[in-house]
C-alpha cells in the first residue's frame, strides 16, 4: 500500500491522518510545525514527538514523493538540485542567494521536460514528458530547505515547463506556499511563454503574484523564428492581453527578454520594443542569453546590452539586467536539462 505523503496537506488533513491512526489529534499540530516552519529532513528530528508516534509515522506514512538525487553548488552560490520522481524521472530546481540581500530565491519546475520548443533553451530539447502534480511542485521548495536548513523567501516559477499548461497544480501549489509556507504573493512570480487564454484566467481570478512574460522579441516576425508559441498567440494580441491584465488585477507586469547577439539585440529591436510596450504597465528584465553547447546562438556584446537598457530607460521604463547565476554548474536560465552529473 502506498504511504500517506504528509509533505503538502492541511492541518485538518494531518488530524484525520492522526485520528485514523489512534494517535491524539494535537499531535497533528506538531507534525505540520515540523514540516512547515521547520521543514526537517525525517521523522527522528521532530523531537517533541514520543517514540511510538514516530514510529507510526515511519511505518504509515513519508514526507515526500520525490528525493534529491544530486545537488550541485557553483563557485557563486547557487546550488543545483535534481530530484527524482517517483515514476523515475527527473525535474530540477535552483536555489539563489544575492549576497546584499537576506533573500533566499527558489526557482522550480511545474513540467517535465517542456513542450514550447523556444530554440534557443536547453530544457525545450528534452521534449515533454508529463505534467508535475502540486505535491511534486510544493516537495521542491521543502527539500531544499530541508537540505539546507534555510527558509526560501521567494519563488520564481521559472524552471522547467511552462507553468500555465499545468494551471491547476500552478494555482494549487501557490496556495499551499502562500498558506503553509507563509511566502506572501508578492514573493512569488510565474513565468509564462504566453498563453493567452490563461493570462485571461489569471486576469479574472485577481492574480496578486507577480507575472512575467517572456516576450524575448520586439515583433512577432521576430517572436514566431524563435518562439513557436507565437505561431498560436500572436505578438499584438499578447500585449493586448497583458494590457488587460494589468488593467484588471492593478498590477504591473514583468517582461522579460532575452538578449541574443545579431536575434534581437540592435537598437531598432530597442526602439520597436519600447514602442511595443509603451502603453503597458511593466518592468522590463533583459537576460544575456547563456550560452550551451547544444546552440549556436550567442551572447550580445556587452556594449549592446547597455544600450538596449539605455533605450529602454530612456522610453520611461524601469529596466533591470538579470544576473547570471551557476551558469558553471548549468542552472542557469535555460540551461536546465535534468541531465545527471557525469561521474
Ligand atoms: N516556460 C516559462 C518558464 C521558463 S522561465 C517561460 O517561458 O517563461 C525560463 C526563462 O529563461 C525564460 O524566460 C526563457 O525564455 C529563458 N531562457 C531560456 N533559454 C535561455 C538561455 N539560454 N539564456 C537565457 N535565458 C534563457
Amino acid at each position: 500500500m502506498d504511504k500517506y505523503i504528509l509533505v503538502g496537506k492541511t492541518l485538518e488533513e494531518l488530524e484525520n491522518f492522526m485520528i485514523d491512526n489512534n494517535q491524539s489529534k494535537y499531535r497533528a499540530k506538531q507534525v505540520y510545525n515540523w514540516i512547515y516552519l521547520k521543514s526537517v529532513k525525517d521523522f527522528d528530528s521532530m523531537s517533541d514527538l514520543p517514540v511510538s508516534v514516530r514510529e507510526m509515522l515511519k511505518e504509515k506514512s513519508q514526507l515526500c514523493s520525490i528525493s534529491i538525487k544530486d545537488k550541485q553548488i557553483s563557485k557563486d552560490g547557487t546550488m543545483k538540485f535534481l530530484f527524482e520522481l517517483s515514476d523515475g524521472e527527473y525535474a530540477e530546481a535552483v536555489l539563489m542567494r544575492f549576497d546584499n540581500r537576506a533573500n533566499l530565491t527558489a526557482c522550480i519546475s511545474t513540467q517535465v521536460g517542456c513542450p514550447m520548443g523556444c530554440t534557443f533553451c536547453a530544457t525545450a530539447k528534452l521534449g515533454y514528458k508529463r505534467n508535475l502534480d502540486y505535491n511534486e511542485i510544493i516537495q521542491q521548495i521543502f527539500l531544499i530547505q530541508a537540505d539546507t536548513g534555510l527558509k526560501v523567501t521567494n519563488i520564481v516559477y521559472m524552471g522547467q515547463g511552462e507553468p500555465l499548461l499545468n494551471f491547476d497544480n500552478l494555482l494549487k501549489s501557490i496556495q499551499i506556499f502562500r498558506e503553509h509556507f507563509q511566502v506572501g504573493a508578492r514573493r512569488i512570480t510565474v513565468s509564462t511563454c504566453g498563453i493567452i487564454p490563461k493570462i485571461k484566467e489569471l486576469a479574472k481570478l485577481n492574480f496578486q503574484s507577480t507575472l512575467a512574460v517572456s516576450l524575448h522579441a520586439p515583433n512577432q516576425d521576430i517572436r514566431k523564428t524563435i518562439m513557436p508559441v507565437a505561431e498560436k498567440y500572436k505578438y499584438e494580441d499578447l500585449i493586448n492581453t497583458l494590457k488587460l491584465y494589468t488593467q484588471e488585477t492593478g498590477r504591473r507586469v514583468t517582461i522579460e527578454y532575452v538578449l541574443m547577439k545579431h536575434v534581437n539585440d540592435s537598437v531598432e529591436d530597442a526602439k520597436e520594443l519600447a514602442y511595443s510596450i509603451a502603453k503597458l504597465k511593466s518592468n522590463v528584465n533583459l537576460i544575456v542569453y547563456n550560452q550551451n553547447e547544444k546552440s549556436s546562438y550567442k551572447k550580445p556584446d556587452k556594449a549592446a546590452v547597455q544600450k538596449f537598457k539605455y533605450i529602454l530607460e530612456a522610453s520611461g521604463k524601469k529596466v533591470t539586467i538579470r544576473l547570471e547565476r551557476g551558469a558553471d554548474i548549468d542552472a542557469a536560465c535555460g540551461q536546465l536539462s535534468a541531465k545527471m552529473k557525469k561521474v
